[in-house]
């Protein structure tokens, strides 16, 4: 009986540092006996000074840094770095404590390195294009495991990171909370301090959750996956389309142009002979006419699946319609395909 009181005094796991708000670092800080402001120092250490070891933290206490010991910073471990033979693109696998494996990309091009979040194991959205949703949905995130992958590159790459954004395995919008709170953080500006501009949380199109992010003012970018030019087509490759129509996505992408004044970016995967015809192209001009967006075009990095890129020349074909839109495009020739680092191509433990 004692002993088993023992082990589990001895196996008490304290929780991570890194993903606390300032409040959580005061509310810590007061359990311990300390006044509430060494919380907002400890805050200013972590997030601002990106410290991650408690004895260099000259102005607190030796008292508390002893109180303290028992508290990770991190919730995250580094198992593997892969670089793509360019060298621009890196891909991370990542460890919960739990035993889970997440992937994080870092992305570089001249003065601009962006780092790819994932926001949940596996994802339940299942989009048939995609190899994370061949995992199904495992996990959600914490707040703590979503901002230590931006930790654990910017150290291990030892680059600067000047962007985020929500794109790696998982659907942000069906972990709005945790998803929110690390972007607040990571835009914190008595921590991290990223702009809101360089912030990007992309989503499958969760319409509920499009609604909430405008209600609530957010000021990072929204980029929406829309995928297909019409409902049946979007139907067959997202699933989801099915309860999230596409006419009421539609709608919600709107109302948040409209709200936030903001362009929103709307991301088109290109799979050959599904959605890639010129009616197709036409299709979507008439459509993102009428909405303040960007389209971003990513002709669909092949994963074990029955779909295609489209041949260099039959991108040009599609794209060339959209010389005389009124909104700007832009085409994402993925990058890290050859360490499955690209646009969906992001799995772990599959069976
Ligand atoms: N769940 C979110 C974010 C993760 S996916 C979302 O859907 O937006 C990030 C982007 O990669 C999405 O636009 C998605 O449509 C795209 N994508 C998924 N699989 C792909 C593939 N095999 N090739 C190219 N892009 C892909």
């Amino acid at each position: 009986m004692k002993l088993s009181i023992v082990r589990s005094i001895n196996t008490k796991r304290y929780p991570s540092l890194i993903g606390q708000s300032i409040e959580d670092l005061e509310t810590l800080s007061t359990s311990l006996g300390e006044p509430s402001f060494r919380g907002r120092q400890l805050f200013d250490w972590i997030y601002r000074k990106k410290v991650d070891d408690f004895t260099k933290m000259t102005d607190i206490p030796k008292l508390l840094q002893d109180k303290l010991k028992g508290y990770p910073f991190h919730p995250l471990n580094i198992l593997k770095t892969n670089s793509s033979s360019s060298k621009e693109t890196q891909k991370y696998l990542l460890t919960t404590k739990n035993g889970m494996t997440i992937e994080s990309v870092l992305m570089i091009k001249k003065d601009r390195a962006t780092i790819c979040l994932s926001t949940q194991v596996g994802c339940a959205v299942d989009c048939s294009f995609c190899a994370t949703a061949k995992m199904g949905f495992v996990q959600n995130l914490s707040v703590g495991e979503i901002i230590d992958q931006y930790f654990q590159l910017e150290r291990l790459s030892d680059t600067k990171i000047t962007n985020v954004v929500f794109m790696g395995m998982g659907e942000p919008f069906l972990n709005y909370k945790n998803s929110i709170a690390a972007a607040k953080l990571l835009n914190h500006e008595k921590g991290i301090n990223l702009g809101a501009r360089r912030i990007t949380i992309s989503t499958a199109g969760i319409i509920d959750k499009i609604k909430k992010f405008t209600n609530e003012r957010h000021p990072f970018r929204l980029a929406v996956s829309l995928n297909g030019s019409n409902h049946d087509q979007r139907l067959k490759i997202m699933p989801i389309t099915k309860n999230q129509s596409f006419q009421n996505l539609l709608e919600a992408i709107k109302t948040y142009t409209n709200q936030s004044r903001k362009r929103i970016t709307i991301e088109y995967v290109l799979i050959e002979g599904i959605n890639n015809s010129k009616k197709d192209s036409l299709k979507l001009i008439e459509i993102l006419s009428q909405i303040k967006c960007k389209l971003n075009v990513i002709p669909y990095n092949e994963i074990n699946s029955i779909y295609k890129r489209p041949t260099e020349e039959r991108i040009h074909v599609f794209l060339n319609p959209f010389k005389n839109a009124s909104f700007p495009v832009t085409v994402r020739w993925s990058k890290g395909q050859d360490i499955d680092a690209g646009c969906g191509q992001l799995a772990t433990n599959i069976k």
